[in-house]
């Protein structure tokens, strides 16, 4: 249900003209799929992604002799499940530690929605009964240190902190002593998000990651980059510079709510390689949900 209304603008939209396509094309032909491909594209799936995808269309509706494009819907619907090939749903969980402290690196640009996200996920595990802790890491960016705090309020979670303008790495250390003697479970760690000196931004996270590493074995146990989806192919480009500044596990995808071209997700898996973990759908505390491709895809056209 969550998906089905936070996916109502893209639906609309995508699945709209899908059904108006399907409307004014009794028959399957090459017109046919020229408009599909446009269709795709307007909903940023990715040019790429939607060429390779309507070629195993077309072989598709050859090999079941489908002539009625009614029918194409559902082959559309399941070449889109199978983008994700053989990958289980698995790849979307987090790697969280049972009965040990799990370490969550968040990076991403100012305004993408990171501090929200880290809001919404610290509300999440607590929910689940576990014990959660904030490292404010953004220490460059004015008024994100109680940004942060408003959001542990919120979540009645705890903020560990310095002034701004203190070394990141310095928080980290304090913030990771801190989880380890208050048992805590998850430690979610904001970094700061200026990708406009990017060698400074790679050191940066260097830094902090090494201290994570240090002070726990295994940790960060991921390293989430948070993405607009209102801002196509600009995510598409930060997601391509961050992949070369650090190791990054998954994608937590926000503001899916906000946009008729929810079909970034589809191209952030299929051209980066990287899972998306999570979705943003709205601005509450509740508007985080795994992502599940399936439950997207018929969410798209329920
Ligand atoms: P940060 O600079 O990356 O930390 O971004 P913020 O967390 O401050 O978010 C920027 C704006 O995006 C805020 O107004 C948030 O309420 C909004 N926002 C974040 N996630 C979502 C989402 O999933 N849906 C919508 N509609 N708004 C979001």
């Amino acid at each position: 249900e969550k998906f089905k209304d936070g996916l109502t603008k893209t639906r609309q939209s995508f699945a709209g003209k899908v059904n108006d396509l399907v409307a004014r094309y009794r028959k399957v032909d090459e017109d046919f799929f020229e408009e599909l491909e446009e269709i795709l594209i307007q909903a940023d799936v990715g040019f790429d992604t939607v060429l390779e995808l309507v070629d195993e269309l077309k072989m598709e509706v050859k090999k079941r002799k489908i002539q009625d494009s009614s029918e194409v819907k559902e082959v559309i619907m399941e070449k889109l499940v199978d983008i994700y090939e053989g990958e289980s749903d698995d790849l979307s969980q987090l790697n969280v530690q049972e009965n040990d402290l799990t370490v969550i690196l968040f990076v991403g640009v100012n305004g993408v929605g990171k501090t929200t996200t880290i809001g919404k996920l610290a509300y999440k595990f607590k929910q689940e009964g576990k014990k959660v802790m904030l490292a404010a890491g953004d220490t460059f960016r004015a008024g994100a240190i109680e940004q942060l705090e408003v959001w542990g309020d919120r979540a009645g979670v705890e903020v560990i902190k310095q002034s701004e303008g203190s070394d990141p790495a310095a928080v980290m250390f304090d913030a990771l002593q801190a989880a380890r003697s208050r048992n805590v479970d998850v430690l979610l760690c904001d970094t700061a998000g200026r990708l406009q000196n990017k060698v400074n931004l790679m050191k940066e996270l260097e830094k902090v990651k090494r201290v994570i590493e240090r002070e726990v074995p295994g940790a960060p146990h991921e390293v989430l980059l948070v993405l607009d989806a209102t801002t196509g192919q600009n995510a598409m480009i930060q997601a391509k510079q961050f992949k070369e500044a650090t190791d990054v596990t998954g994608i937590v995808l926000t503001k899916l709510d906000g946009t008729a071209k929810g079909g970034i997700v589809i191209a952030i898996r299929k051209e980066l390689n990287i899972p998306v973990k999570f979705v943003g759908l709205g601005e509450k505390m509740d508007d985080l949900q795994e992502f599940n491709l399936e439950q997207y895809v018929y969410g798209l056209f329920a």
